[in-house]
């Protein structure tokens, strides 16, 4: 066999290997563009569990592009945040802002005031889910430019 051949072989072993390792990092499909107005920003939702009568929790999987953020809103029945990937926020009315990586996770307490988005300068993927029991999220008012770069509150 020749040199010229072994190499070929070998690239294309490292390409499909690139390949695999790549497409791995997805944990959960990005989904569809959030068209509401609940959100600032470019954002992505993908449901991976819709919630119904004899389990009132939705799961979904959410991609904000850098500087989207949720408006401020609140969850009758709670709220747990897995971060998967990227850098985020996440912030409690009159609470600092916490900065948010792969792997921490939040517990929103029911009824208290918040937002989650993605960093400044870095995307960032959470699986949201929600206890929906005591009724739908309620949306409130954007979260400013201002609140949304501030570093204390
Ligand atoms: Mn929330």
């Amino acid at each position: 066999m020749k040199l010229k051949n072994i190499a070929g072989i070998l690239f294309m072993g490292v390409f499909a290997f690139s390949c695999k390792a790549q497409k791995k990092e997805i944990l959960f499909p990005k989904g569809e563009k959030i068209t509401n107005a609940n959100f600032t920003g470019t954002a992505y939702l993908q449901i991976l569990i819709a919630a119904d009568s004899l389990n009132p929790t939705s799961v979904g999987n959410v991609t904000f592009e850098p500087g989207a953020r949720t408006k401020w809103h609140l969850h009758p029945g709670g709220q747990i945040l897995l971060a998967t990937d990227g850098i985020g926020y996440y912030q409690e009315k009159g609470q600092p802002k916490k900065i948010l990586y792969k792997g921490d996770v939040i517990k929103c307490p029911p009824n208290i005031q918040h937002w989650h988005g993605a960093s400044v300068d870095n995307y960032f993927v959470q699986v949201a889910i929600t206890n929906t029991q005591n009724g739908p999220p309620v949306w409130l008012e954007a979260v400013t430019d201002e609140e949304y770069t501030s570093s204390k509150k």
